[in-house]
């Protein structure tokens, strides 16, 4: 029984690698393709090996077993979806270049879900009938396809990856609450139980009272996301955007609203000049994206960002002008209305905008904006968002303390969605009154492959990676150093070590140096190293910290009790 508990190195899939692969961009990539983790089948399409396969499946095991303890419920959804239901929510199209569609032999159009807020939404309506059903909390873990514009940071941001994604079904707005506030513990008891350091930043609050939606994010050279740490207290807030509801009395206003061809990567000049002013004008309501991330939002009021000043600290080329279509998965920061012009306008607003006040906006086509929109003319105006941004050595609003500016991986997102979905698909569950009562919801994404890659980056050195004992691909790594004597007393560690329910990887490879089973031993990271070497004919090993590198001689014997 305890030989499923052994691999041996030498039967082991993994070979690794000395040099690092030519296209990883970040240091997990590098190392989890160097030490056999991960193979690189596409671009942002990755196969995953026995030792990933390994971690991963831990990851997976932790996220599960603190769902099911607070009493989510696990299923399984199909990736492979007709149209339909996103067509019904307006996601078919919102999603633009994001979505893999394909088609049946019939011809009839199908996606790879990007994320299942429309199908779950459609089980609890088949499944739920009464108050008395609610509240569900449904969780899965399954394979999600987004086609990124730039997959390349390895595992890290794929085209196709594993997320765990929950959806809390509640007839009440307290109801929605306390199941978020469920996640929100769960994550922290997942990411602590992963040894992931991170902070929880409000992504948008206020506006739908309270915290209705926010990021776990992993401080991280390799991260995308950039968020304000205060050195000095708790203090951290993501710098894209913090929301709240500012009511602005409704106003006409004169003037066309005009559309603006946007091309597609134009650089600030070219923007600047499409939209006819300098290029160190300041620039209202304009996203800016540089390497897929947003930057900058162009904003009316006193926080407008000079897309001048931009450019002084990025190559005009690394700039991309967005439309609100890139927006997908943040319909917090989306949302669309018909203006008299027929222009469906999507916009980022600011509370503070002047009723009447025209400005430019994304519109409902890729590569467009629109000019003279007017704030309560064209778009409703009582659910603005206002986008903050936040520069290095900003006073904390918390302590005063001076902001620093980090880079950080989104592990997670936590987001109370409201009756969106349930107003699309009419989701409605008798009441309590005997009435028909709208359910309202929250939808909870956790990235698992992402979560691999995040800990990689968190926890390698310049040996390797360095995993977390609970995340490991094995407890121990057993090295016969040696010939005859060694590889003898490997395997009997081994075999005691598994005995006692350890999860044991020996290398006994005949004809590899004690040189080389180091090297890979501090490359693939598992936290104990065990070395049978020089004392082998006197039963001593070497115990060795992977990540403290402090080393102690022991017996056998003494080593296996300190190892269980
Ligand atoms: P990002 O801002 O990095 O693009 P997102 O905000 O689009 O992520 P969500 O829609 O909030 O992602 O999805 C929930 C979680 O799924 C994210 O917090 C992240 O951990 C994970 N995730 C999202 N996109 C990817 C991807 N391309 N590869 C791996 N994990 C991903
Ligand atoms: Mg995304
Ligand atoms: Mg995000
Ligand atoms: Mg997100």
């Amino acid at each position: 029984m305890s030989r499923t508990r052994i691999q041996r190195m030498s039967r082991l899939m993994a070979k690794t690698l000395r040099e690092e692969p030519a296209d990883a961009e970040t240091l997990s990539h590098q190392l989890l393709v160097r030490a056999g983790y991960v193979r690189r089948t596409s671009a942002g399409i990755w196969t995953w090996l026995p030792l990933g396969k390994k971690v991963l499946d831990n990851v997976a095991r932790v996220v599960r077993e603190e769902m099911d303890a607070f009493g989510a419920q696990e299923v399984l959804l199909p990736a492979l979806l007709p149209k339909d239901a996103y067509e019904e929510s307006g996601r078919y199209e919102e999603y633009g270049d994001l979505l893999f569609r394909l088609k049946d032999r019939k011809g009839a159009d199908y996606l790879l879900a990007p994320t299942h807020e429309e199908i779950f939404t459609q089980v609890v309506k088949d499944q739920c009938t009464s108050y008395k059903d609610l509240p569900v909390i449904l969780y899965q873990i399954q394979t999600k396809y987004r086609d990124e514009a730039r997959p390349r940071s390895g595992v890290l941001r794929g085209r196709e990856f594993l997320m765990k994604d929950s959806y809390s079904f509640d007839t009440t707005d307290e109801g929605l609450a306390e199941s978020y506030a469920l996640h929100r513990e769960a994550y922290r008891a997942i990411f602590a139980r992963l040894g992931v350091d991170y902070r929880i930043v409000s992504a948008v609050s206020g506006a739908m009272g309270g915290s209705a939606s926010e990021e776990f994010l992993a401080p991280a050279a390799a991260g995308e996301d950039t968020f304000a740490d205060c050195p000095a207290c708790e203090y951290a807030a993501n710098t894209e955007a913090v929301a709240f509801k500012a009511a602005v009395p409704a106003a006409a206003a004169p003037g066309p609203v005009e559309e603006l061809d946007t091309p597609d990567t134009p650089t600030i000049e070219a923007l600047a000049a499409h939209l006819g002013v300098p290029a160190s004008a300041t620039l209202k309501n304009l996203l800016v994206k540089v390497d897929g991330e947003i930057v900058a939002v162009g904003v009316p009021g006193d926080r407008e960002v000079d897309l001048g000043k931009l450019g002084e600290h990025l190559a005009p080329a690394e700039v991309e002008l967005v439309t609100a279509q890139d927006f997908e998965g943040r319909p917090d920061l989306v949302r669309g209305y018909v203006g008299p012009q027929g222009l469906d306008i999507r916009y980022i607003a600011d509370p503070r905008v002047a009723p009447g006040t025209a400005w430019v906006t994304g519109a409902n086509k890729p590569d467009t904006h629109a000019r003279g929109v007017v704030a309560g003319r064209d778009f409703e105006v009582d659910d603005y968002l206002d986008v903050v941004v936040v520069e290095e050595g900003d006073p904390c609003p918390a302590c005063g303390a001076g902001l620093r500016l980090d880079r950080a991986i989104e592990v997670g997102h936590i987001f109370q969605l409201g009756r969106k979905y349930a107003d699309v698909f009419q989701l409605d569950v008798l009441g309590r009154d005997g009435k028909p009562a709208r359910v309202t919801m929250g939808s909870y994404g956790l990235g698992i492959s992402r979560v691999v890659a995040a800990l990689a980056e968190q926890t390698a050195d310049g040996q390797g990676l360095c995993w977390p004992r609970e995340i490991a691909p094995a407890d121990v790594h057993v090295v016969a150093a040696g010939k005859t004597a060694q590889t003898e007393l490997a395997l009997r560690a081994a075999e005691q070590l598994a005995a006692a329910g350890l999860r044991v990887l020996v290398d006994e490879r005949p004809g590899v140096s004690p040189g080389v089973k180091f090297t890979d031993a501090e490359l693939i990271g598992v936290p104990t190293i065990l070395v049978a070497g020089r004392r082998a004919a006197e039963d001593v090993v070497e115990l060795k910290d992977r990540r403290t590198g402090k080393r102690e001689e022991l017996s056998l014997t003494d080593a296996v009790r300190a190892l269980t």
